[in-house]
């Protein structure tokens, strides 16, 4: 008895510590119910990533990725989890370790419509000393029809709206219809925030993956601006439409850009047994990927999150979720 009681205590006491840790996972925040299209923000949950003691009175910086499904959002997302484990120059780890973190690989899991937040925040103290806690969050939706395109921009508009950066990754272009579902995004963000502020969101990046055009604009940052400048450009003679959609989608965001990343590869792609070792994906990928991920995430370019010009706190942010989601629920 002795000894199966101490065993327990054994168990419980070292359960709490390692449970902390390996529990992390992404956790679902906010979900669409595509029969009732009604939201539902999980507040529990939301308040135990965010009112944990160590960061609920850091002001946070909202990283946010956010795009269709089997775009490759989640395997970004776990070399960003990478980059926030160890952010020094070998960040993105061997050459044979599996990828884990936001579940990447296609095929059984349930397609949901929602938001999901990395379970663990993380502390990053920049060079002026300061302290501030980074959330990473996954959004995502379907684009099929009518009712969930209603959803979808609900859904992207809540997460533009409590992100400082919001990642709009795409593949290949940036079609007429992805710059219509933006705007609807926004649409509904500015309904939601009228008057209150000019500039209602933060960073947008769109991110384009396996850009193919690298002889017209090179890959990385500079050749995504020059690209997205002139994709954005409002013509003359554009149908007044077009013409809006790009004003509208100008006149939300304090800072927009653009980064081309190419194609990681056959394997990444189509092999079903590829476990996200960087052996298997081709170089190109892997040295703008090195790039990409310090540029959103490196100490001094981390953008804290702000709401009417004044930063917010974890703390906050729970607040702010709280109070979105129920002029959708309206
Ligand atoms: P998510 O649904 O957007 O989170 O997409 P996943 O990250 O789960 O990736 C879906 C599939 O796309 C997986 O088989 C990945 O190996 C693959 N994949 C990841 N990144 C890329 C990319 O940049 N280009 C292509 N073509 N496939 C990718
Ligand atoms: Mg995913």
């Amino acid at each position: 008895l002795t000894l199966q009681s101490q065993k327990l205590t054994l168990k419980s006491g070292t359960d709490g510590k390692v449970a902390a840790k390996e529990a992390a996972r992404p956790i679902q925040i906010v979900l669409a119910n595509e029969e009732e299209h009604s939201f539902e923000l999980d507040e529990a949950a939301l308040e135990n990533i965010l009112l944990q003691d160590h960061v609920k009175d850091l002001n946070v910086v909202v990283v946010s990725v956010a795009g269709a499904f089997r775009k490759g959002k989640s395997f970004l997302l776990d070399f960003m989890l990478r980059y926030m484990h160890n952010p020094g120059e070998s960040w993105m780890g061997g050459e044979d370790e599996p990828l884990s973190g936001f579940s990447w690989r296609g095929g059984c899991e349930r397609e949901t419509t929602g938001i999901q937040a990395w379970s663990e925040v993380f502390v990053v103290e920049r060079s002026d000393g300061s302290k501030v806690a980074v959330l990473l969050v996954d959004t995502q939706g379907a684009f099929d029809s009518q009712s969930t395109i209603k959803d979808c921009a609900t859904v992207f508009a809540l997460s533009t709206m409590t992100s400082s950066v919001q990642v709009y990754n795409l593949t290949q272009n940036v079609q007429e219809d992805d710059l219509q579902h933006l705007q609807l995004f926004t649409e509904y963000g500015r309904l939601a925030m009228e008057e209150i502020y000019l500039k209602p969101f933060q960073s947008l990046m769109f991110l384009i993956r396996d850009w193919c055009y690298p002889y017209e604009h090179g890959y990385g940052l500079e050749g995504g601006n020059a690209f997205l400048k002139k994709r954005l450009q409002v013509k003359q003679n554009q149908h007044e439409e077009l013409q809006n959609v790009r004003k509208h989608i100008h006149s939300c965001f304090s800072n927009i850009g653009c980064f081309l990343q190419p194609h990681p590869g056959l394997k990444v792609a189509t092999n079903p047994y590829f476990d996200g070792r960087l052996r298997d994906i081709d170089d190109d990928f892997k040295t703008h990927l090195a790039e990409l991920v310090p540029l959103l995430l490196a100490p001094d370019r981390l953008v804290e999150k702000e709401i009417g010009g004044n930063k917010v706190t974890c703390r906050d942010l729970v607040e702010y979720f709280k109070s979105y989601i129920k002029i959708y629920q309206g």
